[in-house]
């Protein structure tokens, strides 16, 4: 058999293994105790009333001939596409329904569009959501690193007199929280024109945002219809992890249009959409009930993401993100690496987080704390961590 050998140098991940048998030894252990975790990067509260309700309809609609729904067309259904664009405007973005490609979720999309672009030389902010990295692994692509640290908040600018062709973006960002200004990101639209590099944005955590002076989209950004797509998700916004519903935004303006059509290509060729019933679900979480109705969990995460801010920074523990993101982005303390801290906080305050060094080099040193869990158990966790960290010093 010919393997694609790339496959073989992708670095095994056992971050997530490694902390469930961490966990897993802990419980059995201490099976009395409490353990909370603020590691997981899922979302935890049920859908909205609106999507519920129109997630049945749609489905009683296959249930008739009058009503049943086959294939469903190509770049997603109009009712979905339209919400789409109304979504966008509401920013002050003006996107046509023909640039928007629904899917089943953000992840898909982030790896696939890769295959558009042939060989290429990538540009990955490190710490890093992993995905970014694996798929270009696979894809044969040449990986560079932008490094975010302490000194830039964890927002890397662009590296001039370097060259990429593909330059992915995650603001908010996971796992550090860090969210682009206006003016931050008009400098990596800027170098990608003046560069001739494609900018992947992904907009996954744009609900997160309240600061109406951030950006949310970067088709906010003048010059980015030119060398940005967009990639974009009802996981995080509207708990559709299960559900798998998101969206592509792929601008006419791009290669004079080659990319808008190869990537129609290759979604008919490879791809056959989201379901009827999902994508009725997804216009209820776009329509104005039902967004205000996801914007409730959204605010109960950022609720969450407050209390462990306020905490963290009474007790003068480093961090950023927590404001406009449900992701924390901590400093180990007394120059511990990342796994010595979990260890640590497992053991002495039975509260699991994600250790900085599973998203790439630069986040050794650093963990992550997620604002998708129950209230009272964050803010249990939370207290506890304080107290076991300041203890410390
Ligand atoms: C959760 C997440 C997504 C969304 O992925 P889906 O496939 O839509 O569930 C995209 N990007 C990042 C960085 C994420 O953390």
């Amino acid at each position: 058999m010919k393997l694609n050998g790339n496959y073989a140098r992708l670095s095994d991940s056992y971050l997530f293994s490694n902390i469930a048998a961490k966990v897993r030894a802990y419980k059995e252990a201490h099976p009395d105790e409490e353990v909370v975790s603020l590691g997981i990067g899922d979302v935890t509260r049920p859908l909205a009333p609106d999507v519920i309700r129109e997630m049945s309809a749609a489905t009683r609609d296959l249930a008739s001939e009058a009503t049943f729904r086959g294939y469903g067309p190509e770049q997603g259904y109009a009712f979905l596409r339209d919400a789409i664009v109304r979504h966008y405007a509401e920013k002050g973005v003006v996107l046509r329904a023909d640039e928007i490609f629904v899917g089943d979720g953000a992840k898909s999309d982030l790896g696939n569009m890769v295959e558009l672009f042939g060989r290429s030389r990538v540009l990955l902010p490190d710490p890093v959501y992993p995905a970014y990295r694996d798929v270009n692994v696979m894809a044969g692509n040449s990986i560079h690193f932008a490094v975010g640290n302490g000194r830039n908040g964890f927002k890397p600018m662009p590296p001039y007199g370097k060259r990429f062709d593909i330059i992915y973006i995650c603001s908010p960002g996971n796992p550090t929280g860090a969210v682009y200004t206006r003016e931050e990101l008009k400098e990596w639209v800027d170098y990608a024109l003046a560069t001739g590099a494609v900018i992947f944005f992904d907009a996954a955590y744009e609900a997160f945002v309240s600061d109406a002076s951030l950006p949310t989209s970067v088709f906010e950004i003048e010059g980015a219809r030119e060398c940005a797509v967009e990639f974009n998700s009802l996981s995080k916004s509207a708990g559709f992890t299960g559900m798998r519903c998101g969206w592509t935004v792929v601008p006419s303006e791009l290669a004079d249009g080659a990319l808008n059509k190869m990537w129609l290509r290759r979604q008919t060729t490879k791809f056959n959409g989201a379901s009827y019933v999902v994508q009725r679900a997804a216009a209820a979480a776009l329509g104005s009930r039902g967004e205000k109705q996801c914007r409730e969990s959204v605010e109960y995460y950022m609720s969450n993401a407050r209390v462990m801010h306020e905490a963290l920074t009474a007790a003068h523990i480093r961090h950023t993100g927590g404001v406009n993101s449900p992701y924390i982005w901590m400093q180990c303390p007394k120059g511990m690496t990342s796994w010595e801290y979990f260890d640590l906080l497992l053991n002495k305050a039975a509260v699991v987080g994600t250790p900085g060094v599973g998203f790439g080099r630069h986040g050794e040193g650093y963990f992550r704390l997620t604002a998708f869990g129950n209230a009272e158990k964050t803010a249990r966790a939370i207290a506890r961590l304080v107290e076991v960290t300041s203890s410390l010093k």
